[in-house]
């Protein structure tokens, strides 16, 4: 499973709907400093309800939002929203339909082939919400991280490793370090489970 596509719309820099490509193997974005490149992983880690632990570059959820006077540091009011749709190839079955139809708690999921994950932030006058969909089905972040995890992705793993990361690993204790290949291999997850279980 790979991303296929990132959709974004009012996020950060991007005021406009932009879609980006990835490729299957290997996907660089180069551009000059401030043009947006970290905005597109933080869009993603946005998205697939990653951000709490990866670090996202926000403070609060809806200096997300597209604000033409960022710069400035002046805020906006009134409603606004912003949404990242991170659209999966899942053409290897890597999620089966069930796992997807369980998830977004319908039959009613479309094709699978293609899993699209959607998270939008709408700002109001004096709060703001989280919307999560899959496949455009209205669901709640668990629902997401629940599916993800299927596929092996989840925000202590190391889908994305942010800067910073790499020298951190470097850094670390060789105990530290086995604790990542656990959790890469998906091994945490159990050790997770049965240090539960050994407490009830
Ligand atoms: P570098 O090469 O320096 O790492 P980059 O391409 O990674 O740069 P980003 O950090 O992705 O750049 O983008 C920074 C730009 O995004 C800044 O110009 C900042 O003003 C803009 N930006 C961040 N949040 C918002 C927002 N909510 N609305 C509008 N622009 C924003
Ligand atoms: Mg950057």
């Amino acid at each position: 499973m790979n991303i296929k596509t990132l959709v974004l719309d009012n996020f950060k820099s991007f005021g406009r709907k932009t879609r980006i490509p990835f490729y299957e193997d290997f996907t660089t974005v180069s551009g000059p400093n401030g043009s947006g490149k970290s905005n597109i992983i933080d869009a993603v880690l946005f998205a697939l309800g990653l951000a709490r632990t990866r670090g996202i570059r926000a403070r609060k959820l809806t200096d997300l939002i597209y604000n033409p006077a960022h710069d400035e540091g002046d805020g906006v009011g009134g409603t606004r929203e912003a949404s990242v749709a991170v659209v999966l190839d899942n053409e290897d079955s890597t999620l089966t339909r069930a796992e997807v139809e369980s998830a977004a708690g319908t039959e009613d999921v479309g094709d699978v082939d293609e899993i699209t994950v959607k998270r939008r932030v709408k700002q109001t006058e004096d709060n703001y919400y989280s919307y999560y969909y899959i496949n455009g089905r209205s669901v709640n972040l668990a629902d997401i991280q629940d599916l993800l995890a299927q596929a092996g992705v989840t925000p202590e793993g190391y889908n994305v490793v942010m800067q910073g990361d790499v020298t951190g690993i470097i850094n670390m204790t060789a105990g530290e370090r086995r604790e990542i290949i656990d959790e890469i291999a998906g091994v945490a997850a159990f050790d997770a489970k049965k240090e539960d279980a050994f407490e009830e």
